[in-house]
């Protein structure tokens, strides 16, 4: 599927515009818990799980696990529908490795997710790179006949020091290898980043998004690293706090990260989301609105925007 390009008076791609255009409505994601487990925490990859992931497998706004997909979309669409009663909705496979079943079980659960409402126009599946083989794929694509299909892989950094530091137990080549299958299976890709993540430079993370946008991803979510409570992290910085990034500093990144990445690529995110009772730091990520403006104030001041110093834009991958 052709992505659009941001209009000229937009300083980026956002996926709220790009989900407006393309089905004519406000668009929202429902987030539903599929009941997952994940590789990197029963030990087939791993134990304990990536470092910064809580106990909720990062999913921390889905629905209930202990109750149906049907009554989880109820409850989360009842809500929306007090401030907005018209829509278009994604539903949003987010908490835990959500392609971590037999291919039979998760195509049960895909199509019932996907059936759920007339109004569902998408669904989203996030996952590990490590954890897509071609069966899943294939399911994938079989479904994406019927609605449009995303999978987001986690890849948080390309660099092995802190990929072995995070406990990630995946490798960029992992990441590399999934998205040639899912983008040969006609399937759209989003790259998960997470910027100032520990001993990582400015210039690490700018290396994450160049490799991103080689990879040829029709999506990119960014935020900047939360430290948790119940988390390994958290721990960590509870008993010997490091350094980071600071919110100016943020947003320098993320603002040289858009004019990396072709204007094309549809930024999912620029800011994370996490319930203020289990952050620990960096408080300034609780108001997204600063943070989301200050990002838009620094690319109005550079007079910049998403792929002002990319060479190329998917048209030419
Ligand atoms: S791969 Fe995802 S669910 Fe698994 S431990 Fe890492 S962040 Fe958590």
């Amino acid at each position: 599927m052709r992505m659009q390009k941001p209009p000229e008076t937009k300083r980026y791609h956002a996926l709220s515009d790009d989900l407006a255009d393309r089905y004519g409505k406000k668009t929202f994601k429902v987030a539903l818990d599929g009941g997952f487990t994940c590789p990197n925490r029963d030990g087939t990859k791993g134990v304990g799980g990536c470092a910064f992931c809580t106990l909720r497998g990062s999913g921390d706004f889905a629905g209930d696990r202990r109750l149906s997909l049907r009554d989880q979309f109820d409850a989360q669409l009842s809500i929306m529908k007090r401030k907005w009663p018209e829509g278009k909705y994604v539903v949003y496979f987010q908490a835990f490795t959500n392609t971590y079943a037999d291919s039979s079980l998760l195509k049960r659960l895909y199509e019932t997710a996907a059936g759920l409402h007339p109004d569902i126009v998408g669904l989203n599946v996030g996952t590990r790179p490590d954890c897509v083989p071609d069966d899943i794929v294939a399911v994938l694509k079989g479904l994406s006949s019927k609605t449009d299909v995303t999978v987001e892989l986690g890849l948080q950094t390309i660099h092995p020091t802190t990929q072995k530091a995070m406990n990630l137990c995946y490798a960029t080549a992992d990441f590399d290898d999934a998205v040639r299958r899912l983008h040969q299976a006609g399937l759209a890709v989003v790259a998960h980043v997470i910027d100032g993540l520990p001993g990582e430079t400015p210039a690490m993370m700018l290396d994450t998004i160049r490799h991103v946008a080689r990879s040829g991803v029709a999506g990119v979510k960014l935020h900047m690293l939360h430290v948790m409570k119940g988390t390994a992290l958290g721990l960590r910085y509870e008993s010997d706090p490091f350094p980071l990034l600071t919110l100016p500093a943020y947003v320098s990144v993320v603002c040289d990260q858009l004019e990396l990445l072709p204007p094309d690529v549809v930024i999912h995110r620029l800011t994370g989301d996490a319930p203020a009772e289990l952050l620990i730091a960096p408080q300034w990520t609780r108001k997204k609105f600063v943070v989301q403006n200050e990002i838009d104030k620094e690319l109005r001041r550079r007079d910049s925007r998403q792929g002002a110093k990319c060479a190329r834009t998917h048209d030419d991958l």
